[in-house]
């Protein structure tokens, strides 16, 4: 659109592209600037809940339809119910049948009630329905300055190249860059923290797993649990691929002098880390690839981000809330965050210039989104320690175990986004309208 304004969005991420589609789709110009030289995922698989998947469709049709190219019901799809199952992973349940793993309990999610997907498909499904040359690679941000008596703001990047828009969203991920401008480097929060897990991925042959694990486990969506360690896995990539994620303990300080969350890993460690759990889980850990990699898992549980937004520069996605991964609901919140987001920009287009509008709806969208936000940081912290039997309300006891877990993911799952979109339209128009 002509004399549209023009946001800048840090970081061509999962978030940072659907917030591009979805500005797109209500007549607003939008650049990405992504420090990658290229679309940039891992090798990882990524579940979107049902709740996420319709404030998707809210957000952009095109990015709905991006999402249903590569998807996957993570359960079993000929059950019209979907569920998430937790077994105990660390004892061995029955002699004669060493594979069997009695579940401890189930949390039903209604039909196809996750959604999975190989991440890379996604980011490359999103990107390919941006307009050409939306997305700018190799441009990694150094400074933003936001001067009030400016229509514009000016983004430094590190080649020493410089953009301008008139507001700019930072979707610039865990380490963001954008957060430690916003608070400033000295503040404890600008930097994510150790939580002293590590992350091990792979994505197996769906007949490698059946053949190993038989069709029924290996199709449906199953949390092992036990002391200090726990795994999950689901199908992803129609049903092809078997994501595995498993979780272990460290003591140790992560230490990496270039800042990278990511290093090197062999099998051998994911096997020697669940030497002493069950057959199934020993099972599925030497189906991982021999040479591979694992991921330090960093949040914002000790150190919370205080605000999400300042003048015309704001935080969408882990950027604004970092969780660790065990509610698998980071990129859900990131799409829940650009719904609330878009909604009060473009309401605010229509009521004031774009300076004011912008300035206004940033302040609306983190007054909407910081509770429930931050709640789910606190609450993937605590979860882990649930699944690991560590957590002093819970500890060893299933049943206050399921309670908890159950009340936390359906806090979650059944997210009233309508109620969300309502309250933020009257917030802009209390502010703006007449
Ligand atoms: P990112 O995906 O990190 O993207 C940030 C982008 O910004 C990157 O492309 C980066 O290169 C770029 N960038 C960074 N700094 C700069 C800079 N200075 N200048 C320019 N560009 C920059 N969530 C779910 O909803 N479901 C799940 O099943 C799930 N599983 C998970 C499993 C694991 C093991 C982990 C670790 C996380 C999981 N999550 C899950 C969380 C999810 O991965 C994140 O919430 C999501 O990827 C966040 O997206 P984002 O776009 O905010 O950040």
């Amino acid at each position: 659109m002509q004399n549209a304004p023009e946001l800048a969005i840090v970081g061509g991420g999962i978030v940072g592209l659907i917030c591009a589609l979805g500005l797109i789709d209500r007549g607003i110009n939008v650049r990405v600037y992504e420090q990658a030289g290229g679309l940039r995922e891992n090798g990882a698989g990524l579940a979107f809940t049902r709740n996420a998947v319709e404030c998707l469709k809210l957000v952009s049709p095109l990015a709905s339809e991006a999402l249903k190219s590569v998807q996957t019901p993570t359960g079993d799809t000929t059950q019209p119910n979907d569920h998430l199952t937790w077994v105990d992973g660390f004892n061995q349940h029955d002699q004669n049948d060493p594979m069997f793993e009695p579940a401890l309990f189930k949390l039903f999610v209604g039909a196809n009630g996750f959604e999975g997907c190989h991440r890379a498909h996604l980011l490359e499904a999103l990107w390919k329905r941006l307009p050409q040359g939306t997305v700018v690679f190799g441009k990694k941000l150094q400074t933003i300055h936001d001067d009030l008596h400016s229509d514009r703001v000016l983004l430094h990047f590190v080649d020493g190249s410089i953009a301008q828009a008139n507001a700019v969203i930072g979707c610039d991920g865990i380490k963001s860059r954008t957060r430690a401008l916003l608070l400033g480097p000295d503040h404890p929060a600008s930097k994510p923290q150790y939580t002293h897990k590590l992350s091990y991925r792979a994505l197996i042959p769906m007949e490698k797993a059946i053949a190993a694990l038989g069709a029924q486990k290996a199709l449906d969506q199953c949390m092992h649990i036990g002391p200090n360690r726990h795994l999950l896995h689901f199908p992803v990539a129609d049903q092809k691929l078997l994501n595995v994620v498993a979780f272990n303990s460290d003591c140790d300080p992560w230490v990496d002098e270039n800042g990278r969350l990511i290093a090197p890993a062999t099998r051998q460690e994911v096997v020697d880390a669940f030497k002493d759990w069950n057959k199934p889980v020993r099972t599925i850990t030497e189906m991982f690839p021999e040479v591979g990699e694992k991921w330090a898992v960093f949040d914002s549980y000790e150190h919370p981000v205080p605000f999400y937004s300042k003048g015309r520069v704001c935080l969408a996605g882990d950027s604004a809330h970092a969780a660790a991964p065990h509610h698998g609901a980071g990129a859900g919140a990131g799409v829940e965050d650009v719904l609330c987001l878009i909604t009060a920009i473009d309401k605010a287009l229509m009521l004031a210039t774009p300076k004011t509008a912008l300035t206004n709806a940033f302040s609306i969208y983190d007054g909407m989104r910081y509770e429930r936000t931050q709640w789910l940081v606190e609450s993937s912290h605590e979860v882990c320690e649930m699944y690991e039997l560590d957590h002093p309300l819970t500890k060893g006891d299933m049943g206050k175990c399921k309670d908890e877990i159950e009340a936390r993911s359906h806090k979650i799952w059944y997210f009233d986004y309508e109620e969300m979109l309502s309250q933020t339209l009257s917030a802009v128009d209390k502010l703006l309208g007449q």
